[in-house]
């Protein structure tokens, strides 16, 4: 009988690609939408599995909501990515991201006790645990200190996965994530708003990119192999948590060099860096150590940095390319409010750039 796996949050990035590596892999999968979706399932639309995933609404601050989708699914393993992911936002809405990103976990984690207490259990942690860090690589041991609500709710969350391990037996194991990316991340997030700019800008639809810190570093990797780093946590014989991450640092500029580079376009005449925009609280150190995962999992990034900003720069020009030529397909910009005038000037875009 197929193995059957519910993913929380499958609208998103990493629910996305991880449904599409369970189903290769023959599981029957679940996935929760938030209850009060608008209705965009672009990213399962863009890896064609939408019609394969059993897909139930979810209202995580609602206990009963949770037992439910629990319940209709009957997982062996669960996969908890649902979240207000973008820590940028925090600072606006404390409350929400406490309730959402760090009670929520209890909630599932009471539904798993309740329910089947044999269902192994993944939940999405973050390197914002760490907050600024100590100046070095981060490991499993480094100390815990977030520095916004983000990670404080998600604090809450780990520690929650760690009681329930310990004192319950529930096997629960915390993927501890450092940023990863793809053509299917939020545009919120920096990566994407770059290589989204980037390709506007090389199409004429926009003029200049203004961004925060130019120098701020981040450990990016590329979250088809993150997905595929939580599904061997839950193989493992015994939870534990454990680092994903790539051993290396890079910073904004560097990445916003190397996307300008792949659409054909020195960045130095399009991006301005903005004081206003740097966030209050910036990670210092934000390299992590993932020798943990690599030496008990077998797992380690395989995709370089300047490989994963071309894919990424790539696909949005790719992008903006069809859609001037009058192609309709999945895609997140069409949804986006602050995309609405790019869409407007592109129709005023002369004959010969619509290549
Ligand atoms: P994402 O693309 O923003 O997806 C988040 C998912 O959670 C979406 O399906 C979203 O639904 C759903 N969601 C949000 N609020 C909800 C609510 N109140 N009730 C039910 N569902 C809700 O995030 P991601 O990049 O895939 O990240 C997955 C997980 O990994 C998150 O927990 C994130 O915090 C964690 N993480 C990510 C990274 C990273 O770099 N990507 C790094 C460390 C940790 P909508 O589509 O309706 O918003």
């Amino acid at each position: 009988m197929a193995k059957r796996a519910l993913i929380t949050g499958v609208t998103g990035q990493d629910g996305a690609y991880l449904a599409k590596f369970l189903l290769d892999k023959g599981y029957e999968a679940s996935g929760t939408y938030a209850a009060s979706f608008k209705d965009d399932f672009w990213r399962l639309q863009y890896l064609n599995i939408q019609d394969k995933i059993i897909l139930l609404p979810l209202d995580l601050s609602d206990c009963d909501s949770i037992s439910d989708a629990v319940q209709r699914s009957q997982p062996s393993e669960l996969y908890h990515l649902a979240a207000l992911s973008f820590a940028g936002g925090a600072f606006d809405d404390p409350i929400a991201y406490g309730d959402v990103d760090g009670l929520a976990v209890t909630r599932l984690l009471e539904a798993v006790k309740h329910i089947n207490p044999e269902i192994r259990m993944f939940q999405a942690s973050t390197m914002a645990l760490f907050g600024d860090g100590d100046g070095k690589p981060l490991t499993e041991s480094s100390p815990l200190w977030p520095t916004n609500p983000y990670g404080v709710a998600k604090l809450y969350a780990y520690w929650s996965v760690r009681v329930y391990r310990q004192h319950y037996g529930v096997f629960a194991c915390n993927g501890i994530m450092f940023n990863h990316e793809s053509p299917l991340r939020g545009l919120q997030f920096v990566t994407r708003k770059i290589t989204n700019a980037a390709a506007k800008i090389a199409l004429g639809l926009e003029k200049e990119l203004t961004l925060g810190d130019l120098d701020a570093r981040r450990d990016w990797g590329y979250a088809p192999e993150y997905v595929k780093a939580m599904w061997l946590m839950l193989q493992q014989d015994e939870p534990d948590d454990y680092i994903i991450a790539t051993n290396e640092a890079h910073s904004v500029g560097e990445f916003v060099q190397k996307a300008f580079e792949v659409v054909g376009l020195d960045w130095r005449g399009y991006v301005k860096a903005d004081e206003k925009l740097r966030r209050s609280s910036e990670a210092g150190c934000c390299q992590g150590d993932y020798s943990r995962a690599r030496d008990r999992l077998g797992w380690r990034p395989e995709t370089g940095f300047e490989q994963l900003v071309e894919m990424m720069a790539q696909e949005d020009l790719g992008r903006w390319q069809r859609w001037m030529g009058g192609e309709s397909f999945p895609w997140d910009v069409p949804n986006c409010p602050e995309e609405k005038s790019a869409f407007s000037r592109a129709s005023d875009v002369p004959e010969k750039r619509r290549n």
